[in-house]
């Protein structure tokens, strides 16, 4: 599937936000939206006007970049939350926290979304005991995410586990470190996603 492959630190400083992409940079002084906080391009410093319809779109954008959604993907994710009963910004957050590369980072099993993802493809986590190699794969309330034996050989699995360690996933995940698993325990709230969306924003392009 065609996706985005240029420079990721680019679509932060579009978005004039800090979006997480590149794992340890984006918390070192090397990050670029801290040295440079404009958008990219000869433009990018110019005065600029914004429209409704243009903060709408810059925010449906930031939220596809995070989770390293399609577009024709995030339109399904939408058309689905939108099904669902209850608040259907909230929905469709809840359902990009679910996807199984989204929960591998969380758990701190990557450190970045796109790293995340790269192990999910490569084979390296079982859901449930069976292998998925999906990371769109939607995971529910009950299921296990667990580091494959044979990958806990990897240098880079290594060090990822013992980085885990130290960190504390969200309360609706459950993490053991040493098993090296993580479990759903609940659907996130909106509190528990801590995102800089305002999903209000899609709501209303995709409404128009
Ligand atoms: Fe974004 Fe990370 Fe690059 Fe900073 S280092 S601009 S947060 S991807």
């Amino acid at each position: 599937m065609a996706r985005y492959t240029g420079p990721v630190c680019r679509l932060c400083r579009r978005e004039g936000a800090k979006l997480y992409l590149k794992g340890d940079r984006c918390y070192s002084d090397k990050c670029a939206i801290d040295r440079r906080g404009y958008a990219p391009g000869m433009h990018g410093q110019g005065r600029k006007k914004i429209s409704e319809y243009g903060i709408q779109l810059r925010e449906k954008q930031k939220a596809r970049r995070i989770y390293g959604v399609l577009e024709k993907q995030f339109r399904n994710y939408f058309a689905k939350a939108d099904r669902q009963p209850g608040v259907t910004g909230e929905n469709l957050l809840r359902l990009l926290e679910r996807r199984l590369d989204n929960v591998v980072y969380r758990l701190g099993f990557a450190s970045s979304r796109t790293e995340a993802r790269q192990l999910v493809r490569h084979g390296h986590f079982t859901v449930n005991d069976k292998k998925v190699n999906i990371p769109s794969y939607s995971l529910k309330v009950g299921d296990v995410i667990k580091i494959k034996e044979k990958s806990l050989e990897l240098p880079r699995i290594k060090e990822l586990l013992e980085q885990a360690a130290h960190k504390t996933p969200p309360a609706w995940l459950e993490l053991d470190v040493d098993q090296h698993l993580g479990k759903v325990v609940a659907i996130p709230s909106r509190e528990e996603i801590d995102v800089p969306i305002e999903e209000h924003l899609i709501v209303e392009l995709y409404s128009r």
